[in-house]
């Protein structure tokens, strides 16, 4: 039997948890550098995805990137209905059946290993409902951007039978318009001269 040295997180290990040191993100498992084998030092232990982590410039990790969204706070993608006005009124309608809104925010940014990334999310409330929900919250890469994120949550709130106004329609439809074109421009834009 030939003694062999077991790397954290390295080949011989039946996981992965090799990280960059400095973003955290996945790094690929390799064979041990036969150097550090002899000198019995991990080669994964300083580990970096890249030139700008190895450097230490600084990364957004995911998470400060997700809790930067604020899609309730700023109302710019909205869709939904109310029933407000009539409330307001004091007038019962038919469609008095209380409100729903989704609103959605997004975020684009280079990472130095995993390219261009998207951090988005869909927060729902409804004060007839009394509750205010992120709904829907995640990272993915530019090439898996959410681009009809509002039209599908549009379709979850007609799901449910709601007759919604004219104007709700139009504002979907704008919202969804708006949400493509600010995020396609958002991702060109991090891209850069790619
Ligand atoms: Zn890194």
């Amino acid at each position: 039997m030939t003694y062999r040295t077991t790397y954290p997180g390295g080949p011989d290990e039946p996981w992965d948890d090799t990280v960059c040191f400095s973003c955290g993100c996945d790094l690929p498992d390799e064979d041990p550098d036969p150097e550090n084998g002899i000198t019995g030092v991990s080669p994964w232990w300083e580990g970096y995805c890249s030139e700008p982590c190895r450097k230490g410039e600084p990364v957004p990790t995911d998470e400060s990137q997700l809790k930067s969204l604020d899609a309730y706070g700023h109302l710019t993608y909205t869709t939904g209905y109310s029933d407000e006005e009539n409330d307001a009124k004091g007038v019962y309608t038919e469609r008095d059946m209380g409100d729903w809104l989704a609103c959605f925010d997004f975020k684009v940014w280079k990472h130095p290993s995993r390219g261009v990334l998207v951090a988005f999310h869909v927060v729902v409330n409804s004060d007839s409902g009394g509750f205010t929900d992120t709904l829907e919250s995640s990272v993915v890469e530019a090439d898996k951007a959410p681009f009809s994120l509002p039209d599908y949550w549009t379709g979850i709130g007609m799901d449910d039978g709601t007759p919604w106004t004219e104007q709700e329609c139009k504002d979907a439809n704008d919202c969804q318009e708006r949400w493509e074109a600010d995020l396609r421009e958002a991702i060109e834009q991090a891209k850069g001269g790619e």
